[in-house]
């Protein structure tokens, strides 16, 4: 029988969580990794059917931080990293409903203690900016100039170049199909065309995580993938879109931006789901044009020229799990990206990175995205050097 393959550390997963790490290990020199992605092209699920924005605002106090730490690296680049800038700084608005005005001054005083740089809007100033918006259907708006746009292939190419460049191999088409232990620790991989040993295995698996971490048979987090669609029309004659920010509704259940000279528009649809390969509906997208019109009645599509769909996977509080199991040695969560992981990647992929090498990171409270919170005996996951 053939002796099976030996590395450091096998990622599984080519999506942008797993290319993240592979950049930071490599910039740390660790060339050891191999990642193994299933599909013979890379961004086929969820990092190719993003939105592309980065928006530091986030409900969710974590996230948001995640986030605001995170944006540095898209803004200015380390040396070499990308061949062309990453963000396009449009920024985005964010209305804020009537029933929502009673916070949002403890909201605004949480975002400047974490150093977010924005301005609260009237309706009628974040109606000069994107003229279309009826001031009426909203009493407030967080305007955030430097978000925008993200070039979602550069970031992903930029990772790889950057992790081939230290020695890290990706092997398309290469599936992972069990997880190999022996005396309760993970020690390799078995794949559609052999086996490969390794010290660690990291699970970037996005939507398909929790199969993975079964496989492994890791702690049974669980994690929901859940659809979100996207559709773009033509931008209606007479309006000038091209500078418009992107503007995001949680009222509405919509955001739109201009892209490319048409109008991307969301639903925002969460439909829970298993991990497949998803396409959007009818009645969604047409439930979510109604709403559009009411918010921006000039926008209103009238044809459809493109939708898609792609899966957000969450954990239960919604924030990422980064960290190797407690049960499992030699398992590491890289997982629960859910609707942020191309902007939140830069600071993820780091902690985790730094969490591998060296058990610790100076980077964020690794405490708060650990798989061990999820796990009821408290065994909180270890990190360990490898
Ligand atoms: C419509 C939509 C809009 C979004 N908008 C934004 C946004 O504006 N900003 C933002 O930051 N985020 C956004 N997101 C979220 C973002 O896209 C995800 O959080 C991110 O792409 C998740 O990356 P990932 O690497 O974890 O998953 P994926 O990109 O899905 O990668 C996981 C990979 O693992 C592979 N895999 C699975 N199992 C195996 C196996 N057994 N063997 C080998 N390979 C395997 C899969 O083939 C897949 O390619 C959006 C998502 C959607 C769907």
């Amino acid at each position: 029988m053939a002796r099976a393959e030996r590395t450091g550390i096998v990622i599984v997963g080519g999506g942008i969580a797993g290319a993240s790490l592979a950049w930071f290990l490599a910039r740390e020199g660790r060339g050891d990794v191999v990642v193994l992605e299933r599909e013979q092209s890379l961004a086929v699920h969820s990092t190719g059917r993003s939105a592309a924005t980065l928006s530091e605002l986030d409900g969710d106090p974590t996230l948001c931080e995640i986030k605001v730490a995170a944006a540095g690296f898209f803004r200015s680049p380390p040396d070499g990293f990308a061949a062309a800038p990453v963000l396009r700084p449009t920024g985005v608005i964010s209305l804020v409903s009537a029933a929502a005005v009673p916070t949002l001054e403890r909201r605004e005083r949480f975002l400047r203690s974490i150093g977010l740089d924005f301005r609260t809007l009237t309706p009628a100033e974040a109606a000069a900016q994107v003229p279309a918006l009826e001031p009426t259907e909203f009493a407030a708006a967080i305007d955030v100039p430097g978000d925008g746009r993200l070039d979602v292939h550069e970031i992903l190419s930029s990772y790889y170049r950057g992790a081939r460049a230290a020695g890290a191999e990706l092997r398309l088409g290469a599936e992972v199909r069990d997880v190999v232990v022996e005396a309760g620790r993970c020690v390799g991989v078995a794949t559609d065309r052999g086996e490969i040993r390794c010290d660690l295995v990291i699970d970037a698996a996005g939507a398909w995580a929790g199969r993975l971490a079964a496989m492994a048979g890791a702690s049974p987090i669980p994690l929901q993938p859940m659809r979100r669609s996207i559709f773009l029309f033509p931008v209606p004659a007479g309006i000038r879109c091209a500078a418009w920010p992107e503007v995001i509704s949680d009222a509405h259940s919509v955001y739109f931006a201009p892209e490319a000279g048409e109008m991307m528009a969301s639903p925002m649809d969460e439909v829970p789901m298993e991990a497949c390969d998803p396409s959007p509906d009818d009645e969604t997208i047409a439930a979510a044009v109604e709403r559009l019109a009411r918010l921006a009645p000039a926008l209103r599509p009238r044809t459809i020229r493109h939708r898609w769909s792609g899966l957000r996977t969450f954990s239960p509080d919604r924030v990422h799990v980064v960290g190797e199991d407690g049960a499992r040695p030699g398992f590491f969560w890289l997982a629960g990206q859910g609707g942020c992981g191309i902007e939140t990647s830069s600071l993820v992929g780091r902690v985790a990175a730094d969490l591998i090498l060296r058990g610790a990171t100076t980077a964020f409270d690794a405490r708060r995205l650990a798989p061990g919170r999820f796990v009821a005996d408290g065994r909180a996951s270890v990190a360990r050097a490898v």
